[in-house]
């Protein structure tokens, strides 16, 4: 099949468009209008979307991934049992624990361990929320409301174990709604020590 060649003239230019003059003038127009309309024009009359952050704070939707939290058991300690679920599933590698053993009398020692150290790298983290997901003790959540506060320190953006702790939930608790059965409780639905072992 012989190919079909379609001619396109182009339309000239008038000296008017050609001198750009009346565009630009035109440009600065707009520009300038708009400039007036939202620095005096007032509130409603303003189109900026920006807010005056951080007098002005944005309200985020209930399912907003804030920062992390750690959860708390009713006697403050971590919830945590540095099982290492989270720093696996996590894949931008930013979560560092250090496993600890309770220490002996405690009715934790020998069935859970605790994070001696437990970091995340805020900076490093892509919020996709594997962690609270892969974790099975409802340890860790992303229920803040928070995001990172601004700094220029790069120290800052490193939250440790105690940060974690500190931070509550949405609902100002840092416990979770989830039960938890402690070892020695006799609800306890893991090894029973007596018979266990
Ligand atoms: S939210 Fe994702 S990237 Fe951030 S710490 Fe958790 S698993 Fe890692
Ligand atoms: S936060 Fe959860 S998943 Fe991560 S180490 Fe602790 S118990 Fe395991």
């Amino acid at each position: 099949m012989a190919a079909t060649v379609k001619v396109i003239t182009k339309s000239k230019r008038t000296l008017r468009e050609q001198a750009y003059v009346a565009e630009i003038a035109k440009g600065l127009v707009f520009t300038m209008g708009r400039f007036f309309k939202n620095t005096f024009g007032g509130e409603e009359r303003s189109e900026i979307a920006t807010i005056r952050y951080p007098e002005e704070k944005r309200v985020y939707p209930q399912r907003f991934r804030g920062i992390h939290r750690l959860t708390q058991r009713a006697d403050g300690s971590p919830r945590c049992v540095a099982c290492l679920c989270c720093s696996t599933a996590c894949p931008a590698q930013c979560i560092y624990i250090e496993p600890a053993e309770y220490e002996e009398g405690d009715p934790r020692h020998g069935y859970e361990r605790y994070p001696a150290v437990f970091v995340i790298d805020e900076l490093r983290c892509i919020f996709c929320g594997y962690c609270v997901e892969a974790c099975p003790c409802d340890a860790i959540r992303m229920d803040t409301g928070l995001h990172m506060p601004p700094s220029t320190k790069r120290a800052h953006f490193i939250y440790d174990k105690e940060t974690l702790l500190g931070l509550p939930g949405r609902d100002g608790t840092y416990l979770s709604a989830n039960p938890r059965h402690e070892p020695g409780d006799p609800t306890y639905p893991g090894v029973d020590r007596e018979k266990g072992h």
